[in-house]
């Protein structure tokens, strides 16, 4: 299932660079990657593995010499795992309600950020099997493993904060760039971003179910070599759906049924979405040139690249709820570094910015990253229409 699709492909892409160990050199790990898209393979505008980003993969080495999971996380990803289990079985038994509902779509949450997360990067451990059966928890909540290594491995973080190229700040409904042509909406994209955030999981498990049927996601071909991987990704989502939403209907038969799933999902969804909007829109956020007009701009160091347009916020108790990901910066550097490492990387990573004189964009809480993106947002939503 894991194919060694790497061979023959140019191997110094940013997609390479994500998939990479923290040697120093860019050696994409060949059973990290089963689907590869366009993404993968183009012309890169950036420098990789330059001789600054070697001297922190260096320093990064000897401060973390086992770059997978400890047993501390496979305690927590297991306690997450029967939390799900443990609340799907008192949905059956007991039927649906606010709160359990309500704590099933935290737990959810929780494998997406603290279990598939790290597993999908290959970070969990050097067998390739162990970061594929963790992997596959992204489809027990109704995601993908395969589509969620396309969008997120291959697509954003090889070309973070692109315009045209990173999905995660594509599309003209939020105007996440200046790049974006300012519509009369956006006016309020401030206010309504927040309120889509809910609504995730519902893009998640429809529109994708279409994006498996079809090998094509966000606009990309997937490889042709992934149909096994995608045919199990259906299986997974059918049985998804059934677990999900047609059982409970089917027991409990009821508009309250309906109201709890969709709390479920908004918890979920918020949660998951709240943590991905925060990381690369803040005020002072790089974005990187415009695909159309890469040939005309002298190639950017991918690593700066990195940090520049990532944020990082609190420290580890948050990192512990919030799978590594508040360590933003750090994981965009070093993807396949499990998250219960990052504590000791951040020291380091931060460090090495300011040698480098680059700005480590730090937030102490929570709530000053989300009220720093409330204002990007609203800056770009306020901002005269432009570039296009
Ligand atoms: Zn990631």
């Amino acid at each position: 299932m894991w194919c060694t699709i790497w061979q023959g492909l140019p191997r110094y892409t940013p997609a390479a660079e994500t998939c990479s160990t923290f040697s120093e050199e860019v050696t994409p790990h060949p059973t990290t990657i089963c689907c590869i898209s366009t993404a993968a393979q183009g012309e890169t505008a950036f420098e990789l593995n330059s001789e600054a980003f070697r001297s922190l993969k260096s320093r990064v080495r000897k401060a973390i010499p086992y770059q997978h999971a400890t047993w501390e996380w496979y305690i927590k990803a297991c306690f997450i795992m029967l939390g799900n289990f443990y609340l799907e079985y008192l949905i059956y038994t007991q039927g649906p309600s606010l709160i359990k509902h309500g704590l099933l779509g935290f737990f959810m949450a929780l494998v997406g950020l603290a279990i598939q997360h790290d597993a999908n990067h290959g970070g969990v451990s050097p067998k390739g099997w162990v970061n594929q059966f963790w992997g596959y928890t992204q489809d027990w909540i109704g995601g993908s493993a395969l589509l969620w290594r396309h969008h997120h491995v291959l697509m954003h973080h090889a070309e973070t904060n692109v315009d045209g190229d990173d999905p995660d700040i594509t599309g003209d409904l939020i105007r996440f760039t200046e790049l974006t042509n300012w519509q009369g909406r956006h006016k309020y994209q401030a206010i309504y971003t927040w309120l889509l955030l809910p609504l995730l999981p519902l893009n998640w498990h429809f529109k994708e179910f279409f994006d498996l049927l079809n090998m094509s996601h966000m606009g990309r071909k997937i490889s042709p070599m992934a149909k096994k991987d995608a045919q199990i990704a259906l299986g997974f989502r059918g049985v998804f759906f059934v677990r999900f939403y047609i059982a409970p209907l089917y027991l409990y038969p009821s508009l309250h049924t309906v109201a709890c799933q969709l709390l479920c999902l908004a918890i979920g969804g918020m949660y998951l979405g709240v943590n991905f909007i925060i990381s690369h829109n803040y005020e002072g956020v790089k974005t990187v040139l415009q695909h159309s007009d890469r040939s005309k701009h002298v190639k950017k160091d991918w690593a700066y690249e990195q940090v520049e347009t990532s944020s990082t916020v609190g420290g580890r108790a948050l990192g512990f709820l919030h799978g590594g990901l508040n360590y933003q910066i750090e994981h965009h550097l070093f993807p396949r570094i499990s998250h219960v490492h990052y504590h000791k990387l951040a020291p380091v990573v931060r460090e090495w910015c300011k040698e480098n004189k680059l700005r480590y964009a730090y937030y102490p809480t929570l709530y000053s990253n989300v009220v720093s993106c409330y204002k990007y947002l609203d800056q770009l939503g306020n901002a005269s229409p432009q570039i296009g």
